[in-house]
């Protein structure tokens, strides 16, 4: 098969490395890529936002199989205007992928059809958001209908808090047009996870549960960020509450999504409260999450492609293997620019990676890098994503913060606790 992956981060170098090794792919283009990625596919001059570009290469080329890594492309319509083509595309067409463009078109489905989310309202006059805010108390989370790069959600723990939210969203406007309509909804206590199908014509498939990690720095303190680690899998979500996901939210929203006239093809991104009276939609992605696509590839034994294909095409989904949350774990620790998710510099040089791979067991994926003058450096906040597998999640820590130690860049920052919570938990 010959393969195109569309995107050039750390998701889509993780996606790259695995459809790379599969004995069914004949060639891989990556559109841009990136210097890690270049080392398993041919890299192309292309923008993942030239849908003409993109599907002028992929006819001219016999491409058999588009994968779309990141959301903007897909809100945008990428896969409409691929699959226009005759294209076989992994990815939703826009109207799908409005379920994370537009938090308020996501909120009034679950609500339609009774998928279990948290409390909530859509506003685009901030005094009635404000009055909102009151009624449901503090703490309460005011969130940007539109994308906002990762940091349209805001959590409030106090109502002045809401109120400067409100403010920054809706008066301030600092979030564009994502902010002009807002959702304000009640706080949701509990354990996060990220909940991953696979969906096509041919049935949904759950691939893994995984947990990121947000906040910059360690005891999840500090800002949120693009994700700085994550890990799979979450022994929270074992074969009984994978099952209740599926019948619960996995189910009726795809059958949702379909009655609405706008059927899935790709990966759905659950994210998930695992609150005392049972599992709750917190947010739905149309892709994989970064980093949580890394540890999720390098676990998996099976041959991703044949699945990616299946739902590109509309074929029937093979039935899962038995969903286990013990035996073989992986980790991604983010090695992130001095500064990020504030100010950083780039062009410093990065060494170690080859050491770091010296051992199989660890992959370093390329997030933000670039090649100058025959060197590598850093080119973004979040520069690579060290991932490791191992016997057990303790075991898969202890491999990648060992990856870890051996990479250099000036300023070079990561957290130090990745996955620790859940091996604490684990061992009570
Ligand atoms: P989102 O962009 O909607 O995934 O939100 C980003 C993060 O904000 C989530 O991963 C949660 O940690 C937090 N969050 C969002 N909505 C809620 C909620 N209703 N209750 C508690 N935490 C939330």
């Amino acid at each position: 098969m010959r393969v195109l992956v569309v995107g050039g981060g750390g998701r889509e170098h993780a996606l790259a490395w695995k459809i790379a090794r599969s004995p069914l792919v004949e060639h891989l283009w990556a559109a841009p890529g990136n210097p890690g990625i270049a080392r398993c596919a041919t890299c192309l001059d292309i923008a993942a936002t030239d849908a003409e570009g993109l599907g002028g290469f992929a006819t001219g080329h016999g491409i058999d199989l588009v994968v779309i890594g990141p959301e903007q492309p897909l809100v945008a319509g990428l896969a409409d205007r691929l699959r226009a083509r005759g294209l076989a595309v992994f990815g939703p067409d826009a109207r799908a992928a409005a379920i994370e463009g537009s938090k308020v078109y996501a909120k009034r489905l679950m609500a339609a059809h009774g998928v279990p989310t948290a409390r909530f309202a859509t506003f685009s006059d901030p005094g009635a958001a404000r009055r909102y805010c009151r009624e449901l108390s503090a703490p309460c989370v005011v969130k940007t209908d539109g994308l906002a790069a990762g940091k349209g959600a805001i959590v409030c723990p106090t109502l002045g808090e809401a109120d400067a939210a409100i403010a920054q969203c809706m008066e301030r406007r600092e979030f564009g047009s994502a902010g002009t309509t807002v959702v304000v909804e009640e706080f949701m206590r509990g354990e996060e996870a990220s909940f991953f199908v696979l969906a096509g014509a041919g049935g949904v498939v759950p691939l893994a549960a995984a947990q990121d990690h947000k906040t910059v720095f360690d005891g999840d303190r500090g800002t949120n960020t693009g994700g700085m680690g994550a890990f799979v899998p979450v022994a929270a979500v074992d074969a009984a509450m994978q099952a209740r996901i599926m019948g619960e939210i996995v189910q009726p929203t795809l059958a949702a999504l379909s009655a609405d006239g706008a059927p899935y093809h790709g990966v759905l991104y659950v994210g998930l409260m695992l609150t005392a009276d049972g599992p709750r939609v917190v947010e739905f992605n149309c892709r994989f999450g970064d980093p949580e696509c890394q540890p999720l590839v390098m676990r998996m034994d099976e041959d991703l492609v044949p699945l990616l294909a299946a739902v590109a095409r509309g074929d029937r989904l093979s039935p899962p293997r038995p969903w286990t949350t013990d035996g073989p774990a992986a980790v991604c620790v983010t090695l992130a620019s001095g500064g990020y998710p504030g100010h950083y510099l780039t062009g410093h040089p990065i060494t170690g990676i080859d050491a770091a791979e010296d051992r199989g067991a660890v992959q370093v994926f390329h997030a933000g890098t670039a090649r100058r003058d025959g060197r590598l450096v850093t080119a973004g906040g979040r520069v690579l994503g060290v991932t490791a597998v191992g016997g057990d999640l303790s075991a898969a820590i202890a491999a990648a913060y060992e990856g870890v130690h051996r990479i250099h860049f000036e300023g070079v920052h990561y957290r130090t606790d990745i996955g620790r919570r859940a091996l604490e938990v684990r061992a009570t």
